[in-house]
């Protein structure tokens, strides 16, 4: 792995203004408050050193009413590249989804997550403190310039591979990747535009999208999803000889970053590939205990 990662240079205590010059949404007004995702840029007045795949920590302003302490720290996946939107090492970009939460305990429906809405209601010229970078696991490896990788995300769980991708390219990446993209829709697909523009110049990356509430499972016996809906596992399960070609490779990486349902739907797939390849043993294990798994789900 690599060996300089820049780690906690920003914390509570010591903290990182940011402004927001960017808060842009990134699906159709027309889905309503539900799918509010936002790509919001903050810049600095210095250099903030990061790796794609780190997150940042949000300092909501205020306390909590329960504790009367400070809100708790938010950590976000950093959507941009080490260089940032802007290229000068100033700039740390997030991608957030408008959060609603239903209270058990009171039965009430729909509250406005505390720390997403903050963050979407920010406005270009608006503050933010920050802390981070955090986070050494879901990174490229060092040595990514010849290894087959495989990326798959759900809603907002995309955030690190925006990064991660053009950290590939802008460096001469020789390898193959793919990425599976799970979304309710296909308007909704985040930074769609961009991943088609890579897909377009380099064709060593594969960009493969699973709308769920569009498409159906056409494998609901060998990969259940819920509804029979189109989900990663699912797509993964139809590509799955392909995929068995980068895992004939002893190197090939692969990440989950989403949604938590992902690992239990991803993992069977993985098994079965591991099978067909001749394992004996739990592929998952194997791929785990030789740092080829990579998974950041909530
Ligand atoms: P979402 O829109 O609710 O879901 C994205 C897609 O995943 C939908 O197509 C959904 O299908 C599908 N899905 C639901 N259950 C699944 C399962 N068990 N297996 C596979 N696919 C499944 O996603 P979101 O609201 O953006 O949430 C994404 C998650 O990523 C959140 O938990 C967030 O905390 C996490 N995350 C965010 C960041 C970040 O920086 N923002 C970084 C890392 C992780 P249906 O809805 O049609 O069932």
């Amino acid at each position: 792995m690599n060996q300089n990662i820049p780690l906690n240079l920003y914390t509570v205590n010591r903290p990182l203004l940011g402004t927001v010059i960017e808060s842009r949404r990134l699906t159709p007004d027309s889905r309503g408050p539900k799918n509010d995702v936002r790509h919001i840029t903050f810049r600095f007045e210095e250099k903030l050193p990061y790796l794609p795949g780190q997150s940042a920590g949000i300092i909501v302003p205020g306390t909590d009413s329960r504790t009367g302490k400070p809100h708790k720290l938010r950590l976000y996946s950093i959507a941009s590249v080490g260089a940032g939107d802007l290229g000068d090492h100033q700039t740390v970009s997030l991608c957030v989804v408008r959060h609603f939460w239903d209270n058990a305990a009171t039965g009430e429906k729909g509250i406005p997550g505390l720390a997403s809405s903050y963050l979407c209601d920010l406005k270009p010229k608006d503050q933010a403190t920050m802390t981070g970078p955090v986070g050494r696991h879901f990174l490229l490896p060092e040595d990514f310039k010849k290894r087959d990788l495989i990326f798959t995300a759900t809603g907002t769980g995309i955030a690190p591979y925006r990064g991660m991708l053009r950290e590939l390219f802008e460096t001469g990446y020789e390898g193959h990747v793919a990425l599976y993209f799970g979304v309710q829709y296909r308007d909704v697909a985040l930074y769609d535009d961009e991943f088609g523009a890579i897909q377009k110049r380099h064709p060593n990356f594969s960009y493969y999208k699973a709308i769920s509430r569009e498409e159906t499972n056409p494998n609901p016996n060998e990969v259940p999803t819920r509804d029979n809906k189109m989900y990663v596992q699912a797509l993964m399960y139809v590509h799955r000889d392909e995929l068995k070609k980068s895992f004939e490779k002893p190197d090939t990486m692969i990440y989950l970053c989403g949604l938590k349902g992902m690992e239990a739907g991803i993992f069977p797939v993985l098994e079965q590939i591991g099978a067909e390849l001749g394992e004996k043993e739990s592929f998952v294990a194997k791929l785990k205990s030789r740092q080829q798994l990579r998974i950041e789900v909530y």
